[in-house]
């Protein structure tokens, strides 16, 4: 009896060791577009045998049935919501699944510490670290989904911020200590715990948007990460402990690099916030809208008898669909020895990694993607920079108006092209609610209309000259 047991517990461990490499494994791979699909089946498969691992020592019967259905209605949610998803509310609800994560993460801590007396005062403690961590990623993570399907497109900035952050802090902090040093369960103080974090995370995430949100989403990433680690060494699961850990580490290193993406520091954008737009001020710059339109065939003859072609897709490429014809034109250029490539802004489009992601779904070659750092001095040598549908990252505004919110956020520094030619459907705005003097320069010309047809438009024009 005692043997098997202890061979049950054995198998138990290498079934999270096996996850554990798979997760690892994963991870690794998602470093390249070309391998993420394949990667998520890998890390998907890990999380499986961790689950079936689990499951076989949940020793109470009652738990053995209420998790399956707990999961398969979970998961059964997930599935069809990500069957009918289009691709450009993925973001949105990427960020509403994280929050989910770190939400369960809150609910196992707060369980836990209804059981005060069965753990030891640093396992009360880890499990206090992930409630806050978990609540404050759940709540701010609801805030960004909202923000990313712009239910909310403007930072809600509220008088004495800072002063309402260090008296929340300061609560959080005492209350935190009484449940993680005390024997016994404090059910209302563990409530007011978990509504001052959660109030804490709304209130950290109002007053973020444009630029600033892909930093915050990150950290919420990484804060959700940070919880299910610790509630996995509270509830004495590596499962949970090695996956957290990797979402931790992983959140924390996309924190650093989206902060210095927007060229700023993440204490800078929680405590000064956001500029609020300019909804008063004419679609672009100065000359009340006025763009220089440019017919498909004039863009097209522009492109083909360059030599050199840098394209910058933005949010309205993923909004339009446009990666393949997008391919298919470049494809026809490098036919007829134009040399192309193309500029990834990091927080071009609505998640990290956006454009990459789609590019490589329409098999655009790795070796011509480039990110802003590689490929920015490259502007100037190029004959045409061609945008679709990207705005705020292109927007010069940032290098030159103080007064501009994106200001001091590294751009593409596309104005530096011989010309530029832009597709966009109208004359509206990017994410960040901000005039674009781009667009009324002399070397811009704006072909109007949906970005998928104006690329095949394209397409036709460049084929009809040969
Ligand atoms: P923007 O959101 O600034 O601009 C998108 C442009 O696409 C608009 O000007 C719009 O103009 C145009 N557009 C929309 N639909 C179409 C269509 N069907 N065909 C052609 N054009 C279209 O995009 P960027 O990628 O430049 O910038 C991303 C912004 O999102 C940044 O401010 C970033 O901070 C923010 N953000 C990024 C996140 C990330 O992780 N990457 C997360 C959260 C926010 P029009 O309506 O006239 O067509």
């Amino acid at each position: 009896m005692i043997a098997n047991s202890a061979g049950h517990l054995l198998s138990i461990d290498i079934a999270y060791f096996i996850a554990t490499c798979l997760f690892v494994v994963g991870l690794r791979r998602m470093s390249s577009p070309t391998k993420a699909r394949s990667s998520i089946w890998i890390a998907g498969v890990g999380m499986a045998i961790a689950i079936i691992a689990t499951l076989t020592i949940a020793g109470d019967p009652g738990r053995r049935v209420l998790i399956p259905i707990a999961m398969f209605l979970g998961a059964g949610f997930a599935f069809v919501q990500s069957r009918r998803v289009s691709m450009t509310d993925a973001p949105a609800l990427i960020a509403l699944y994280n929050g989910l994560g770190g939400g369960a993460a809150a609910g196992i801590a707060f369980v836990e510490l209804l059981r005060a007396s069965e753990h030891s005062s640093s396992l009360r403690f880890f499990a206090v670290v992930g409630a806050l961590a978990g609540s404050v990623a759940f709540a701010g993570s609801l805030m960004a989904w909202r923000k990313l399907r712009s239910d909310i497109r403007r930072s809600i900035p509220f008088p004495n911020r800072q002063v309402v952050y260090l008296a929340i802090m300061t609560l959080l902090l005492l209350v935190g200590l009484i449940l993680a040093y005390s024997n016994s369960a404090h059910p209302v103080l563990l409530l007011l715990f978990v509504l001052l974090a959660l109030f804490f995370g709304i209130s950290m995430t109002l007053p973020i948007a444009a630029a600033d949100l892909p930093v915050l989403i990150s950290l919420y990433n990484a804060l959700t990460g940070l919880a299910v680690g610790f509630e996995g060494f509270v509830l004495g699961n590596p499962a949970m402990m090695v996956a957290g850990t990797l979402v931790f580490a992983a959140g924390t290193l996309l924190t650093q690099l989206m902060a210095r993406a927007v060229n700023r520091r993440l204490s800078e954008i929680m405590y000064s916030g956001f500029g609020v737009g300019d909804d008063d001020k004419p679609m672009v710059g100065t000359r009340d809208g006025f763009v220089n339109e440019v017919e498909a065939h004039d863009a097209a003859a522009s492109m083909a008898f360059a030599n050199r072609v840098i394209v910058v897709p933005g949010y309205g490429m993923a909004i339009a669909q446009a990666q393949h014809k997008l391919r298919e034109l470049t494809q026809l250029l490098d036919e007829r020895g134009v040399q192309t490539a193309f500029a990834i802004h990091p927080v071009a489009g609505r998640m990290p990694g956006h454009m990459n992601v789609l590019l490589a779904d329409a098999g655009v070659p790795y070796e011509k993607i480039a990110d802003l750092s590689a490929i920015n001095e490259e502007f100037s040598h190029a004959d045409v920079a061609l945008v679709i549908g990207a705005n705020d990252t292109v927007n010069p505004s940032a290098r030159t108006d103080e007064k501009s919110p994106l200001f001091g956020m590294p751009v593409l520094n596309v104005d530096q092209a011989g010309s530029v030619i832009v597709l966009k459907r109208a004359k509206g705005r990017g994410y960040a609610n901000v005039a674009n003097p781009l667009f009324e320069e002399p070397g811009t010309r704006v072909l109007l209309g949906d970005a998928k047809d104006s690329l095949q438009e394209l397409i036709t024009s460049i084929k009809a000259l040969d």
